[in-house]
């Protein structure tokens, strides 16, 4: 039986949205989150920006360790030759690509302006993929651009093309988030049956609809007899209305009616950091949880008026479909009221060593005094880049793994 797999993509789709970003050092904790939950994937950036090249390395160099074990790292490229060139010769390590090229009438004429038409298009993706493969490329995917706007025959044509030269996956993308559920379960359905590969559903929340289209296509695909990849991101976070929010895909997928019983998560995913990385991804992207967000928002488990009050306290089960243990909400947050001692960009070696003497999970020894000044420089230096003071987390990561930090902090304009 096929499966659904997750993908996220908060470290593309995510940070290439208007007014946000993260720094390299927080979308490494984000990948280090996803590790942790079972998500399969992450597209982890862009391989032909140069400011990236070093933090892609650094991923890469975390995954060779051992310390990223099950999470796969793929970079996100336009489905060019100049692209792939580009990718390999900055990040020679890459291992996993995604191509991307529209595919609807609408971005042929209006992007390429006559200067291609759709035989182009699939010969422009078909050499991408040869050439990525003679590279070196381990796994490949293609991604349709505007694909819910492109004729699905089309689609079909495109997508096999795509695996007759390796690609593994086809990307569905509803990149303006058009589908409705109905829709999109029929499209992906014929995709997997026509093309025989794993298909990739991607989904936006213009029309209010990112989640529901992405179980709705995943179980398409399925149905279809192929794996299904959502595409999510952390909070949502995406261009416009967003992406499909990571844990609310979960979710869906896992508690909604009857779904589970036909549809299975592949992996092993675990909803127990659910809080925990929509809590870092709203600090670090400075936008915070809503109110109503689905399982991590802060009235998901609130309860007021008389009647739901006196239900969920007679039985949680009354009032709720799911407990917030599950999610690893219950602790109590502490908030220092008194004297605290931050570290940033102009910190010294006296405060700093009290704070890393405060950490709660695991205790920071340095053996002398010049290991301790060398972490704190680097925490200086990841200030400079987030300006905002840094999680406990990533505290430990820079005092752990000081020359990938190293690494990551590096820009050569
Ligand atoms: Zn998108």
């Amino acid at each position: 039986m096929p499966k659904i797999y997750l993908v996220d993509v908060t470290n593309r789709d995510g940070v290439q949205t208007a007014r946000l970003g993260l720094s390299k050092l927080e979308k490494t904790l984000v990948n280090m989150y996803l590790n942790d939950m079972g998500v399969y994937q992450s597209e982890f950036g862009f391989p032909t920006t140069r400011h990236e090249s070093n933090y892609l390395q650094a991923n890469l160099e975390l995954a060779e360790k051992g310390v990223i074990n099950s999470l796969r790292l793929e970079g996100w490229i336009r489905a060019t030759v100049g692209d792939v060139d580009e990718a390999f010769r900055l990040v020679p390590n890459l291992k996993h690509l995604n191509l991307s090229i529209s595919t609807s009438n609408q971005m042929i004429e209006g992007k390429f302006q006559g200067r291609k038409d759709k035989k182009d298009i699939i010969a422009d993706m078909t050499r991408a993929v040869d050439h990525a493969k003679e590279l070196g490329a381990a796994s490949i995917g293609v991604n349709s651009e505007d694909a819910s706007r492109s004729d699905l025959d089309y689609l079909i044509e495109f997508g096999n093309a795509a695996k007759e030269h390796g690609a593994e996956r086809f990307r569905y993308c509803d990149t303006l988030g058009y589908d409705n559920p109905f829709t999109i379960y029929d499209t992906a359905k014929r995709l997997a049956k026509e093309i025989g590969i794993g298909i990739e559903i991607h989904c936006h929340g213009d029309l209010g609809m990112a989640v529901a289209n992405s179980i709705a296509g995943a179980a398409g695909a399925v149905d279809g007899g192929q794996d299904a990849f959502i595409n999510t991101t952390v909070n949502g976070i995406g261009e416009r209305a967003g992406n499909a929010d990571l844990v609310a895909v979960i979710l869906a997928i896992t508690k909604s009616k009857g779904f589970a019983d036909k549809y299975q998560l592949g992996g092993n995913v675990s909803l127990s950091k659910a809080w925990k990385i929509a809590k870092f991804a709203a600090y670090a992207f400075g936008i915070p949880i809503p109110i109503n967000q689905p399982g991590v928002g802060a009235n998901a488990f609130a309860h007021e008026s008389g009647i739901h009050a006196d239900g969920v306290l007679k039985d949680p089960e009354n009032y709720e479909l799911y407990g917030y243990e599950e999610l690893g909400l219950g602790e109590p947050v502490l908030v220092e009221t008194g004297r605290q001692i931050c570290t940033g960009e102009y910190s010294g070696i006296s405060g700093f060593r009290h704070v890393m003497s405060q950490l709660g999970g695991e205790e920071v020894t340095f053996a002398n005094d010049d290991e301790a000044r060398r972490v704190l420089e680097l925490v200086r230096y990841a200030n400079v880049e987030s300006q905002h003071p840094l999680v406990e987390d990533e505290l430990l990561f820079i005092a752990k793994y000081p020359d990938i930090t190293t690494k990551l902090l590096t820009f050569n304009p």
